[in-house]
């Protein structure tokens, strides 16, 4: 699905990412992990097209992106939203770039994630984990078939945190898109991913990587979720 082959990046002279090379398959949750700085951030901008790297490929599908916008569905790790737009209406973008919106299911989504009633809502009305909720459900209904979540769920509260975590899983169950997550918790990526990828610090490289053992917990954790969410 998405292949990135020694891909380099400076700011400078401060070298970030050094020959950084990884995958992800078609329907694989990967998670990474890294330090502080490590340059996860920048591994996702360079993945959306926000930048170009100073060398090496990334490729989706066989197809080169390196440094072109829209292949993949990006969500930043301090997300924006169009502050003269709406909660429903910042939903909505991700697929008006691409011509396909789908109002009933953003309402729908926006009930899911606890956010009824405020559809019509400025975003400087909300919590700052509200609208990290706002992104997350804009990146679920965007199109593409590769979700790059960075940190989508630092900013909440443990119980939101565990429902918006078991709705990702159950919405990656349905229609397994590849998953990249950003995560400074360890237990998250154990709970969430197939396989967990290691940074090291920068000049930043792949450290470790593993596979996350079968029976994973997120079996039973989707039999909870239908509780929790319902
Ligand atoms: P965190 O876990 O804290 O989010 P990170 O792994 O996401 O960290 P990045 O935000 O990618 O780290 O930053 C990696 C390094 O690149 C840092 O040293 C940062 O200062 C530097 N950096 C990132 N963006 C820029 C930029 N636009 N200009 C200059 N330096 C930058
Ligand atoms: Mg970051």
């Amino acid at each position: 699905k998405l292949l990135i082959e020694n891909l380099s990046k400076s700011f400078g002279e401060s070298q970030v990412l050094n020959q950084l090379s990884l995958h992800v398959k078609e329907a694989e949750f990967v998670s990474i992990l890294g330090p502080s700085g490590s340059g996860k951030s920048t591994l996702f901008q360079l993945i959306g097209g926000l930048y170009s790297p100073d060398s090496g490929e990334i490729r989706l599908d066989g197809k080169r992106i390196n440094g072109k916008t829209g292949s993949i569905s990006y969500t930043p790790q301090s997300p924006s939203l169009l502050p003269w737009r709406t909660v429903l209406g910042n939903i909505l973008l991700g697929g008006e770039l691409v011509g396909e919106t789908d109002e009933a299911a953003a309402l729908d989504m926006i009930n899911k994630a606890g956010l009824k009633g405020y559809e019509n809502a400025y975003p400087y009305e909300l919590s700052g984990g509200m609208k990290q909720r706002v992104a997350f459900i804009r990146s679920l209904l965007s199109p593409q078939s590769l979700i790059c979540l960075d940190e989508p769920f630092s900013a909440l509260d443990e119980f939101t945190r565990l429902e918006m975590q078991n709705w990702l899983l159950s919405v990656w169950e349905e229609d397994k898109r590849a998953i990249l997550l950003v995560t400074h918790n360890i237990e998250e990526a154990l709970y969430l991913s197939d396989r967990i990828i290691v940074l090291s610090e920068k000049p930043t490289q792949v450290k470790k990587e593993f596979i996350v053992p079968f029976p994973r917990p997120r079996q039973a954790a989707l039999l909870l979720s239908e509780e929790f969410l319902h």
